[in-house]
């Protein structure tokens, strides 16, 4: 018997596995997850071992010189995970396995990690508050969900309702039967720190026996639930999309909240999805899949209309509440100000009545930008070609991307003119105009900006619950999880901003996001209002949000998808070619897109220049193949790449099924 090894070295010339001979004295110990050293041409490395076969390829074989992990770290079923996801999403073998390693094992490699060591067994988890009589609905979806978790069918659901409508609750319950059942649950949500009251009704119904995976964590911390968990002793784990890696013991059910946020989507190789993660754990597994959403994404909804997924409908919020009125003001028709007329009668009225509001701005393809009014052009970073945003705290440009940080220059870079302009909205200039319009309004200003310091989510929204200010100011962020009884206004201050973007999702990103604000306003006893102020009325995502109407979205997104072949009536795979030198980049940029062409013909898009054709200093041209067959299009790049030489300062990164174009 010989041992399959792969080094723990990335590269793409040893990214495969290779055979060794287990000596005599190593044979009973040995075992798939070990990290074993070996001879590598003259030099001694470090592997894992990934399987065992019969035959060795190669006459030659070498021995295995020693164990070097006191336990493996990793499962077989974890090797298939891990071998699919390098297959499906392009990427090295040891990437995808390090996904599944136990975390710092890499830092570790050598030293004598303790993992999956012998614990006791958990205690059975106590329930510790009673769950709550379901509704009919609830009940019915309940009904099948439970079903498919005692036939052990890797059934995949669609759980399709209003904010509101109980969904939170049917997880609930569906989590608490798959424990019955002896079996264990992964409960995903787009950011922990984002979700707290999520993760406070789960820690309420089941007790300690929970493990939370959040980005807060020390490394330590990681590994001692990474621990919990790999024994059997945490049986419910919450966490953002990595969390669908840990080690669970008898996986019965994922469930995967808001299922259509870019957040599942890992942005560095392997840039795999969570949903499809768990799709393929579903089957390994014979587990259970809940994929929960008002506004599902285009192409899980399309799924469930084809009998992919098993939709199952909550239709009526909890109470019967209804969803607070829109109004949509044309920005076209009003004056200088950021706020309409409306939207400042609305906020006064608010304000007088001691209620609170929440004005949003859409971030997504937005800068507050610095313009020269001689020659037309904004100033841009040095190292990207985007525009620089302005901050007036600190009376600086800033780069978004690469932190370029600058005094607003006082002539232009181009043509020397001094007549320099600002433009765009900024959290800081509704904030400004609001403090003009109502001085003694406390506000709350919400963005990337002050919330940079660690855990400053949790702050943000306990003191606006605790109305310790009368108008919150945020961008997308205010858009998640916030519950406050007290808001009864939401303003969106420019709807419209990513309806710009080129990128096939942008009306879906704009429907979702304005569905979501919306959702804000008046969730509890007090009624609510919102106002969408817009340059755009007229568009369907703006029009359908009015109407929190998200089939009358889809059928017309669905048209637009189809005509221009884009998801689900096709996938697509990404290449971005970058480097620090425009005509190699170019040139190498060429010849991939000459070779995928020999195989792929007019599936194969560009290269071209990249929406942001220089970023940090490189420059960045893309390849977009689009086709039926996702299969051949990934043979199509493993071949290419395989082939076409790319010198060591040029990168290629592929991305299979990306969230966006940019
Ligand atoms: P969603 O996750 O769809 O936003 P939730 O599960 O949070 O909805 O339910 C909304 C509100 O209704 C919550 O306050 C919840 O406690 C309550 N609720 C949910 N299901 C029931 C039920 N069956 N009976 C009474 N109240 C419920
Ligand atoms: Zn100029
Ligand atoms: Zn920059």
């Amino acid at each position: 018997m010989f041992a399959e090894i792969i080094l723990s070295k990335v590269s793409r010339g040893i990214d495969k596995i290779f055979h060794y001979s287990i000596p005599r004295e190593l044979v009973a110990d040995i075992k798939i997850g070990h990290q074993v050293l070996v001879p590598f041409g003259r030099r001694t490395d470090l592997g894992y071992v990934v399987g065992f076969v019969e035959k060795a390829e190669v006459k030659n074989v070498k021995d295995i010189l020693s164990i070097a992990s006191e336990h493996p770290v990793f499962t077989k079923e974890q090797v298939e995970l891990a071998k699919w996801l390098a297959d499906y999403y392009c990427s090295f073998f040891l990437t995808a396995l390090r996904l599944v390693m136990p975390p710092g094992t890499s830092q570790r490699e050598g030293r004598r990690p303790k993992i999956q060591g012998q614990r006791p067994e958990a205690k059975e988890v106590k329930q510790t508050q009673s769950p709550m009589t379901p509704t009919p609905e609830q009940q019915a979806a309940l009904q099948a969900i439970k079903q498919a978790l005692d036939q052990s069918r890797p059934e995949k659901y669609l759980l399709y309702g209003v904010t509101g409508s109980g969904k939170t609750e049917v997880y609930l319950q569906a989590v608490a039967h798959a424990l019955a059942k002896g079996k264990s649950a992964i409960v995903l949500v787009p950011e922990i720190s984002l979700t707290p009251q999520l993760v406070e009704r789960f820690q309420a119904r089941f007790g300690d026996h929970i493990a939370v995976l959040h980005s807060h964590l020390t490394q330590k911390q990681r590994r001692d639930e990474w621990q919990r968990i790999a024994t059997g002793e945490a049986k419910i784990i919450l966490g953002a999309r990595s969390a669908v890696f840990a080690p669970v013991k008898n996986l019965g059910l994922i469930v995967i909240d808001e299922e259509f946020e870019t957040s599942y989507k890992q942005d560095k190789s392997p840039r795999y999805h969570a949903r499809e993660v768990a799709g393929f754990l579903a089957g390994q597994h014979q587990a259970v899949v809940i994929l929960g959403s008002a506004t599902p994404s285009v192409e899980t909804f399309y799924k469930a209309e084809q009998g992919e997924y098993q939709k199952l409908v909550l239709a009526k919020r909890i109470d019967d509440r209804p969803l607070p009125p829109v109004e949509v003001i044309d920005m076209r028709r009003q004056g200088r100000f950021l706020l309409s007329k409306e939207l400042r009668e609305e906020l006064k009225t608010t304000l007088a009545k001691g209620e609170q509001a929440i004005l949003f701005i859409n971030r997504r393809g937005f800068y507050t930008f610095v313009m020269c009014r001689a020659c037309g052009n904004p100033i841009e970073c040095p190292d990207c070609a985007i525009s620089l945003s302005y901050h007036s705290d600190s009376q600086q440009v800033l780069c978004n991307r690469c932190d370029y940080r600058a005094a607003v220059p006082s002539t232009c870079p181009r043509c020397n003119s001094s007549s320099i302009a600002y433009f765009g909205i900024g959290t800081q200039r509704i904030e400004n105009e609001v403090a003009q319009v109502f001085p003694q309004a406390r506000i709350l200003r919400y963005d990337t900006d002050s919330v940079s310091k660690r855990g400053s989510h949790e702050t943000f929204f306990a003191a606006f619950a605790e109305h310790k200010a009368d108008v919150l100011i945020g961008t997308q962020m205010v858009t998640k999880g916030l519950d406050v009884a007290n808001v009864t206004l939401v303003g969106v201050v420019s709807a419209d901003t990513a309806l710009q973007l080129p990128d096939f999702r942008s009306a879906e990103h704009t429907f979702q996001l304005l569905t979501q604000v919306a959702g804000r306003a008046g969730r509890h006893h007090l009624p609510g209002k919102v106002i969408i102020q817009t340059y755009t009325p007229e568009h369907y995502a703006i029009k359908t949000a009015t109407g929190h109407d998200y089939e009358a979205f889809y059928a017309q997104e669905i048209k637009h998808r189809q005509e221009l072949s884009y998801p689900p009536f096709a996938r697509l795979i990404s290449l971005l070619i970058s480097g620090p030198e425009a005509s190699k980049v170019e040139k190498i940029a060429a010849d991939l897109g000459q070779f995928l062409r020999k195989r792929l013909a007019k599936q194969v898009l560009g290269p071209a220049s990249a929406v942001i054709p220089r970023l940090r200093g490189q420059w960045r041209w893309q390849i977009l193949l689009k086709g039926k067959d996702l299969g051949l299009l990934r043979q199509a790049v493993q071949e290419t790449l395989a082939k076409v030489v790319v010198p060591q300062e040029i990168r290629v990164t592929v991305d299979v099924e990306p969230m966006g174009l940019l």
